[in-house]
């Protein structure tokens, strides 16, 4: 049986999102029909549509930051958890068979870019699950979701289930769509990955949702030595507010040298640094405030021509160790459902930089996001 919906479709590298009817295919046996709730949106969506990351073809529809009720499931969906009306976050899918996966580092796997961008189905033989009503086929499980949209035939891979004894209201799980991708890779990257002591100091370049994400997964985690950097003096209030102790505004005069600022702070230097921006020239600078020892974290995507210049002999005598991590290198059926616990906890209050609108009023949110008035813009698809 194929249904009709509405989704955000792209039709062609560089062209805007538009919300059209498309029609969904049946469900392959590994697949779950998801009514959507809730979509953030994220830079890599902007990226992909933009033409600056690959994916298998236009037109295609968008999204990877999905959350919604299972109202269908595929007749051998291995997850026997899964249910009619769960609730549930989607994430991006990883093949579950090469040494990342078997390590449960899923966010390292080495066939991702095939499974979240380039392909659409995992049975590589079987069309993408969504066509415009002329039957032109549209690139869909773009993440294993493409989220944007009302209705969704997504793998049962990016499928994580919330916990129903959290007692989350459908209409309450806005703030947390993005768990799957932006706040996964903050705060993944510090759980998983860094796993910071209670007294170690930290440096977080960028106030984001990744950026934010990563400050109260540290704060989490009970680390208090916490600087974060920005140019944005209101974005640097609220990571103040939610936890950071230090913050750094570059654009200050006294604070344009980044590795002197930061020392003032740590004069060590700092145990971690994780960068969320991907701009070259403030990575360079960061280097200066890395302590003896210390590791550096690059999460931000990033133009592939940055560079970030290291000089051997500062590696060999202050030990420094500098890190890519992508998608936390977490499993997201580990780190969702802590970070899930953590927000329902008042732990992980991630909700003070997410704003809601409705699901028409992308072009709005998008423009909100690129002026710095909303930090995590999320869709409520409610109104369709
Ligand atoms: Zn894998
Ligand atoms: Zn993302």
């Amino acid at each position: 049986m194929s249904i009709t919906t509405k989704a955000y479709v792209v039709e062609e590298k560089g062209g805007p999102f538009v919300l059209k009817d498309v029609i969904l295919d049946h469900l392959e046996p590994d697949e779950v029909l998801i009514e959507m709730k809730f979509t953030g949106l994220c830079h890599t969506d902007l990226l992909v549509q933009a033409g600056l990351m690959p994916i298998g073809s236009f037109p295609a529809v968008l999204g990877h930051e999905g959350c919604g009720v299972i109202r269908a499931l595929g007749a051998s969906v291995s997850n026997k958890s899964l249910a009619l009306n769960d609730q549930v976050f989607l994430s991006f899918r990883t093949c579950t068979a090469c040494a990342p996966c078997l390590a449960g580092q899923g966010g390292a796997c080495t066939q991702s870019q095939a499974l979240s961008f380039l392909r659409t189905r995992l049975d590589a033989s079987k069309p993408s699950p969504i066509s415009l009503g002329d039957g032109t086929p549209v690139h869909g499980q773009f993440f294993g979701q493409s989220s944007l949209a009302r209705m969704a035939v997504v793998s049962e891979r990016s499928v994580v289930k919330c916990d129903a004894s959290l007692g989350f209201g459908d209409d309450e799980l806005g703030p947390l769509a993005p768990m799957g991708c932006g706040y996964l890779t903050g705060a993944g990257t510090v759980v998983n990955v860094l796993k910071p002591r209670r007294d170690s100091s930290m440096v977080i370049l960028g106030v984001g949702a990744v950026g934010i994400a990563a400050l109260l997964g540290a704060r989490a985690l009970g680390v208090t030595n916490i600087v974060v950097v920005d140019i944005v003096a209101a974005k640097l209030e609220l990571a103040g507010q939610l936890g950071a102790k230090y913050v750094v505004n570059t654009l200050r005069e006294e604070d344009g040298d980044l590795g002197a600022a930061v020392r003032r702070y740590f004069p060590a230097g700092a145990d971690f640094i994780i960068d969320t921006t991907g701009v070259g020239r403030v990575l360079q600078a960061a280097l200066g405030a890395l302590g003896v020892g210390g590791t550096f974290a690059l999460v931000g995507a990033m133009p592939p021509d940055t560079e970030l210049r290291v000089n051997a002999l500062d590696i060999l005598t202050g030990c420094k160790k500098i890190i890519g991590v992508i998608e936390a290198w977490s499993d997201p059926q580990q780190i969702v459902p802590l970070l899930v616990q953590w927000y329902k906890e008042g732990k992980f209050p991630i909700d003070r930089i997410v704003k809601i609108y409705p699901a028409t009023e992308l072009d709005r949110a998008l423009e909100d996001l690129k002026a710095g008035k909303v930090i995590k813009p999320v869709l409520s698809w409610d109104s369709l």
